[in-house]
């Protein structure tokens, strides 16, 4: 072939926006898919796989038709036998579609995840791109408040099992029920038509269209007369109230730390009662990484039965950014166990004990250091494993170990237990 002829083919690239993903970048890709089927099993979550392209219907009919999504993001296009179709911006919209079509719903309460690439016609930055990867879960058909938490302390374990706990911050509100928002919507638009001219061109068209879409506007200025707008907060019902503080005493009993945003509604309207979401400070505007909530309304709108449920989705090139700024901890080395020990018997035991939880795969740590137990046992506490074992002469003669739980907050009772070898490895096996 002549070098003139190889010259004249221009080389092609990719589209803006839609990154390719190379060899070099894909471990943390795969370290944070493995992390998160793990934590999914652990929760009897089952995966689903929908389809890319959808009928743009779906989308205009279960995200609304006044979203940013809907409204300007969406890659629609008519195919060869003229359907109007449409690349999915999110998951939630084409996984109920599917577990009404073949009639999953039916069949009873579904814990489902999913996880792709989706797609919206954004202006591509760190962290928002024109194709982007989710991965989300929907718990459709449940209705009590206990669901709720247990999604979202889903959420939060897994991005703390990411190594992210000390750069996230979950924050939650409650949208109401319909009935809830149609009084909000009149008072906010009432309050928003006596300051019009401080409106953007956006949120003024919105105020006819969909008032509560204006809470999501990220302009500043609109964000800024914002602060000063009634609060959908005050209009709940006395029941979404009580159900919102069910919720939020769920978290805390969990140990999940929280905050609340009167602000926060999300971009997709088909949300109702609580919202959250995880946001971080260290990714500049592209603050949140997991975004959720429930909306029992939406398997109705999209022709199913009635079925409250709850879900959530997170980005995963944020997630990515975040891991690789190096600003998050690599847990793969944080011990489920921390030996303590003293004594001439005690140390040899311990070495036994360590090295059979090993032998089933537990990470253990050991200490050397002979100090008192409560110093072994501060240290145990800083290692951030789950469980001290502490082992002492009187422990060591009669074969058996006490294991404390380290987790359980220290005021209260805390809990320890003397059992032998064997039944420690039956337990954690
Ligand atoms: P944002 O306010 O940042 O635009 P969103 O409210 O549009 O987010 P959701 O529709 O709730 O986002 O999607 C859930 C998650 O998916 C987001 O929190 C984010 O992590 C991720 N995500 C959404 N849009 C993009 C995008 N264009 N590029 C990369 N990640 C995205
Ligand atoms: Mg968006």
């Amino acid at each position: 072939m002549s070098k003139n002829l190889g010259n004249t083919h221009k080389k092609l690239q990719g589209l803006r926006g839609m990154p390719d993903l190379l060899p070099n970048e894909i471990n943390l890709w795969q370290k944070i898919e493995n992390t998160a089927r793990l934590h999914f099993k652990r929760t009897s979550i089952l995966e689903i796989r929908t389809p890319i392209l959808e009928v743009t219907e779906l989308f205009a009919r279960g995200i609304g038709e006044a979203t940013d999504v809907v409204g300007k993001e969406m890659y629609s296009f008519l195919d060869k036998g003229e359907r109007n179709c449409t690349l999915r911006p999110e998951g939630t919209a084409s996984v109920v579609r599917a577990s009404i079509q073949h009639g999953l719903i039916n069949q009873g309460p579904q814990k489902l995840w999913y996880s792709g690439p989706m797609f919206r016609y954004e202006r591509p930055q760190n962290g928002r791109q024109r194709q982007f990867h989710q991965i989300g879960v929907e718990y459709l058909g449940f209705n009590d408040p206990r669901s709720d938490i247990e999604a979202i302390s889903l959420a939060w374990d897994l991005l703390i099992d990411l190594g992210l706990s000390e750069i996230i911050k979950l924050e939650i509100n409650s949208l109401g029920d319909l009935k809830d928002r149609s009084i909000y919507r009149q008072e906010l638009v009432e309050w928003l038509n006596k300051r019009k001219e401080s409106l953007d061109e956006d949120s003024k068209i919105r105020l006819s269209t969909n008032p509560l879409r204006i809470l999501d506007s990220k302009n500043p200025q609109t964000r800024q007369l914002l602060k000063e707008a009634p609060s959908l907060i005050n209009s709940l019902s006395d029941e979404s109230l009580e159900r919102y503080c069910e919720v939020k005493s769920g978290l805390t009993s969990l140990g999940i730390p929280f905050t609340e945003n009167v602000n926060l509604v999300r971009g997709l309207d088909y949300y109702s009662h609580t919202a959250f979401e995880i946001t971080t400070k260290k990714l500049g505007s592209q603050a949140t990484i997991c975004g959720g909530g429930r909306y029992d309304g939406l398997v109705e709108q999209l022709g199913g039965i009635s079925t409250p449920s709850i879900g959530w989705a997170m980005g995963m090139e944020r997630l990515v950014l975040l891991i690789s700024q190096g600003k998050s901890v690599n847990n793969d080395h944080i011990p489920n166990f921390y030996v303590v020990n003293r004594g001439k018997m005690a140390e040899t035991f311990a070495q036994i004990v360590t090295r059979s939880l090993r032998l089933k795969d537990q990470t253990v740590e050991i200490d050397f250091t002979r100090a008192n137990f409560s110093k072994q046992l501060k240290r145990a506490d800083k290692s951030g494993a789950r469980w001290a074992i502490m082992i002492g002469e009187n422990e060591a003669k009669g074969g058996k170990i006490i294991l404390k739980d380290l987790r359980l907050d220290p005021k209260k009772v805390s809990k320890e237990e003397l059992i032998d070898l064997e039944t420690l490895l039956i337990r954690f096996d």
